[in-house]
């Protein structure tokens, strides 16, 4: 019988590293499996990604965490989907929302019915803003906000939603729910790793103070350095900055003056894009921007003129190289977080690239032997799910209708891998899209960037022809209506958190 892991040792505390380490408690609790977690005071997390996607609630679900406990202990508001400001011609506004649009009809597409709906309307001098056949663009619009998915609003199907949280308080949120399942945190500096000569296998960390914690398997979170998996192991990565061309950032947190709006803000600027997100106590602000089209005092400039309120930091400057590890399971090492890769966090895909790759960790958990075709699986699985994110994502930049900068001229003239040319090709054809059912982001997703960005299809589905125009007007102003009045009878984004988690909180 192959001998069972005694013994996980995580590199890394910062949001990969208790995520992996509350996962792992929860699921090994009652088995006398040990867990270690070792963090440096003196090194700190990265402390951004503060906003999230629905996946994170079968996360929160596997934990067992309530939802109120969790949104009280992060300042969390409801996130309703991204505004995306200026990113298909300056003045252009849409919400790539989590929930679907409108309904089919006779089997055939909502969109696809949409596209002839709009025709038809511009016949008659009038357009129509697909965002209207939404019940989340429009909740986020008027800043409401339920959970209830009830009465009226029901023939649309339940409304989809994720979190905007404070990542320090989530990390110690996480910590504590750790430790009360058995983690060990063992503060220090990690000076060295150690390898066994014959195997090549992890075999302990050594700490700057000589401490020595060894192990059976080591799970890397420590964050952009990526300690184990390439500065030890030499894993290699493969840069994708020629397709998602910002490679740095800043970020401030600044006062909030008014109540948070249920939606992150993602404006598109000269050289990359600002995001805002609404917190309970402050808003989290930051410019991603390329480092050959602005320097990092220009960016800093701009964000700080840019804020609602004033800043309550000093600004912090985060270079990053989106793209991903070659191996992110090697011997008895796992890279987990910023230490497997990183996107361009437009979509804030990153805190779910960490839950996948811990749920996936527990599916595939190894013995001591370390089964070669379960790391195989395991870096297949992984490098799918990033080439399929990072097409998103080029998405967003290779369909701007903008060419007012050297930046934005250079995304929308940029090759992309034939992947994300097929998808464009495809949809301006007849606005169909062919996405696959493993892709974290579905058509609706696709959707509402291709149409949002101002790509217009050449025709629509001749399915959609099929519908009398007389029951397609009537389809069109029933979803209408009941979003109008499913929307009037929500409360406002605020005083529904208010009343959720209890007490009124420190909101403005
Ligand atoms: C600009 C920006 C915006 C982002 N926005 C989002 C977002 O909106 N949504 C989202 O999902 N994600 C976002 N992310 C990604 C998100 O921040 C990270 O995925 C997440 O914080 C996980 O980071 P990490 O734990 O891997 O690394 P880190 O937070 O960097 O943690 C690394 C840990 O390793 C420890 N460590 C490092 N070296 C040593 C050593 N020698 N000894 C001991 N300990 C050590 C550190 O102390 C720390 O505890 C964003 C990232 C960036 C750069």
């Amino acid at each position: 019988m192959p001998e069972p892991v005694k013994r996980v040792v995580i590199a890394g505390g910062g949001t990969a590293g208790w995520m992996t380490a509350a996962a792992l408690s929860r699921a090994f609790s009652g088995s006398p499996l040990e867990i270690t977690l070792v963090e440096s005071d003196e090194i700190g997390a990265i402390g951004v990604g503060e906003a999230t996607i629905p996946a994170i609630h079968y996360f929160n679900r596997t934990l067992g965490i309530d939802q109120a406990d969790f949104m009280r202990a992060t300042q969390a508001t409801y996130k309703l989907g991204i505004e995306f400001v200026g990113w298909g011609d300056i003045g252009s506004r849409y919400i790539h929302p989590f929930t679907g649009y409108g309904r089919d009809l006779n089997n055939v597409f909502f969109h696809e019915l949409w596209l002839r709906y709009a025709g038809l309307r511009s016949e008659k001098g009038r357009s129509v803003k697909i965002d209207d056949y939404n019940l989340s663009c429009v909740a986020a619009r008027r800043n409401r906000f339920t959970h209830s998915v009830s009465g009226a609003q029901a023939p649309l199907g339940p409304i989809n939603y994720a979190f905007h949280f404070d990542a320090g308080l989530y990390a110690k949120f996480l910590r504590a729910y750790s430790e009360r399942h058995g983690v060990i945190r063992t503060e220090g500096k990690i000076a060295s790793v150690r390898l066994d000569a014959d195997t090549g296998f992890v075999h302990a960390l050594v700490l700057e103070d000589g401490r020595v914690i060894e192990g059976d398997l080591f799970v890397d979170c420590s964050g952009q350095r990526a300690l184990l998996i390439e500065q030890k192991l030499k894993s290699g990565y493969e840069d994708w900055r020629q397709w998602l061309p910002c490679d740095r950032a800043v970020a401030v947190p600044s006062n909030s003056v008014e109540a948070p709006v249920p939606y992150t803000r993602s404006t598109a600027d000269d050289a990359g894009w600002r995001w805002r997100i609404p917190l309970r106590h402050r808003i989290g602000n930051g410019y991603v921007y390329s480092s050959r089209f602005m320097d990092d005092d220009a960016a800093e400039h701009r964000l700080l003129r840019t804020l609602d309120a004033d800043a309550m930091a000093e600004p912090r400057r985060i270079p990053f190289c989106p793209g991903r590890r070659r191996s992110f399971w090697i011997n008895n090492c796992v890279a987990v977080g910023l230490a497997a890769g990183f996107l361009d966090p437009l979509e804030s895909t990153s805190i779910h690239l960490i839950q996948t790759a811990v749920l996936k960790l527990l599916a595939l958990f190894p013995d001591k032997s370390f089964e070669s075709a379960d790391i195989a699986a395991f870096n297949r699985h992984t490098q799918a799910e990033y080439e399929r994110l990072r097409d998103f994502l080029i998405l967003h930049y290779k369909i701007t209708q903008r060419g007012d900068t050297a930046f934005w001229r250079y995304c929308r003239d940029m090759d992309v891998p034939d992947s994300v040319r097929d998808t464009i090709a495809l949809f301006e054809a007849r606005g169909r899209m062919l996405i696959s059912s493993d892709n974290l982001f579905p058509g609706h997703s696709h959707l509402s960037v291709m149409l949002g960005q101002g790509l217009k299809p050449r025709g629509y589905d001749p399915l959609a022809d099929t519908v009398p125009e007389a029951e397609l007007e009537a389809h069109m102003r029933s979803i209408r209506d009941y979003i109008e009045r499913a929307t009037a009878a929500m409360p406002e984004h605020i005083e529904y958190i208010k009343r959720f988690v209890g007490g009124a909180g420190d909101v403005a």
